[in-house]
């Protein structure tokens, strides 16, 4: 399997991408350079905007 090293974007983590990652064909290909975030972060990410989805009580 190939892989690509590539950095997060968020927290500056060097990982190794694998080819059945879903980013790795973004990741290779030289027109679209998109920004990698890593596992950890991604949920990070994911985790803050369903909190702020979430409706405020009313106080
Ligand atoms: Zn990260």
């Amino acid at each position: 399997m190939n892989y690509i090293r590539t950095r997060c974007l968020m927290c500056g983590k060097i990982e190794d991408v694998g080819e059945d990652h879903q980013d790795y064909s973004k990741l290779i290909d030289p027109q679209k350079p998109s920004a990698f975030i890593c596992d950890m972060c991604r949920n990070r990410v994911r985790y803050e905007s369903d909190e702020q989805r979430k409706p405020k009580k009313p106080i």
